[in-house]
């Protein structure tokens, strides 16, 4: 049974061999293929413009989703609600759906933990555990898009997943192929057909998947978890800055603004008296806006940090915040502070950690 394939690791090309195989024809996979992505089918048996041998001989073949709900914790009145499943390998995975009035976000994980140790963050401190396949990755979208279309209370905004971002446990980046492939399954017209500038995808600064993402046609967005603005500083909080120190990130940065004509995220996690001194807003602003340089193609998301147990950091209290927001601004630095969602139910950015 452990062989079947996840419904959601198959492209459409793939359905149309299965189908091959079995003797139907093209037409079977396409409407496979739409009960999956537009449909949101839950169970094949409930494809009903197929005949029931049919429906049940893909029932047997295959495994219509693989992540197993643990818990589900609701937040903000509602309108947040962070899912925790299980991969079938036993590892934590941890979803976020976000209601507004004008959109609905879906935060999604690319990996079980997370190898790059960030100081601040729950996730970090689980370790790397697993890659999700691209299946892990889309399931989640597609549990979000039903929760959504299935609600009945709360929000009048929109009944479909408005936005993907990649923000949820791991390092997109170092799951590049399996993300991508989620990426491109998601946004293919014929299937689930969300526009390519409602993803996403945030790193801590993996230059080579910058790169990468800078050669790929279809415009994502682009967001860099900085969170300080000196190397010091952004190693004892980022042990991947080692590697990839910040004069680097910036000239990856800008070489992929360039490329692309597409303006990049910047976010800064506000640490109390850690990281939100007006001297690295200062610091900040010299790199984003440089006496010498065309200023960076850039936006500045500020985000008060979200508390995570047996950490010694603490929020920054709003004083320092505004100091800090008016510092970038008075160096014409555009930057807004992030309005969480999710604190209290451990969901916000920065406190997925598998746990309800
Ligand atoms: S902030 Fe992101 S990259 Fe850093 S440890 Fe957490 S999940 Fe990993």
């Amino acid at each position: 049974m452990a062989d079947r394939p996840n419904v959601y690791d198959l492209s459409l090309a793939d359905c149309v061999a299965l189908l091959q195989e079995w003797g139907e024809p093209a037409y079977r996979a396409r409407q496979w293929y739409q009960h999956c992505y537009r449909h949101l089918t839950v169970d094949p048996l409930q494809m009903t413009d197929w005949p029931v041998r049919l429906r049940e001989r893909l029932a047997a073949a295959t495994r219509w989703g693989v992540l197993r709900e643990v818990a589900l914790v609701t937040g903000d009145n509602g309108e947040t609600r962070k899912v925790a499943w299980t991969l079938p390998d036993g590892s934590p995975l941890e979803t976020v759906l976000m209601r507004y009035p004008d959109r609905a976000t879906v935060c999604v994980s690319s990996q079980s933990g997370c190898p790059m140790q960030c100081v601040f963050c729950a996730t970090g401190k689980l370790g790397f555990l697993h890659d999700c396949s691209p299946g892990e990755i889309i399931e989640q979208v597609i549990w979000a898009a039903r929760t959504v279309r299935d609600a009945t209370t709360g929000t009048a905004g929109p009944r479909r997943v408005t936005n993907v971002v990649f923000m949820g446990m791991g390092e997109p980046f170092n799951n590049f192929d399996a993300w991508w492939t989620a990426v491109e399954r998601l946004h293919d017209p014929a299937g689930f057909n969300l526009g390519a500038r409602n993803f996403t995808v945030s790193t801590v600064g993996l230059i080579p998947g910058i790169e990468r993402l800078a050669t790929k046609s279809l415009p994502v967005n682009l967001a860099v978890s900085l969170h300080a603005a000196d190397d010091e500083l952004r190693s004892a909080m980022m042990p991947v800055n080692k590697r990839y120190p910040i004069a680097d990130l910036m000239a990856a940065v800008r070489s992929y603004t360039t490329q692309t004509r597409r303006r990049v995220s910047f976010e800064y996690v506000l640490l109390q008296e850690k990281n939100d001194d007006p001297v690295q807003a200062e610091r900040l602003a010299d790199w984003l806006r440089p006496a010498d340089a065309e200023p960076l193609l850039c936006h500045v998301n500020l985000i008060p940090w979200n508390p995570v147990p047996g950490t010694p950091l603490s929020r920054s209290n709003r004083r320092r915040v505004t100091a800090f927001q008016n510092a970038l601004q008075a160096r014409g630095v555009p930057c807004t502070v992030r309005i969480e969602r999710g604190v209290d139910i451990a969901a916000a950015c920065g406190q997925l950690a598998g746990r309800p």
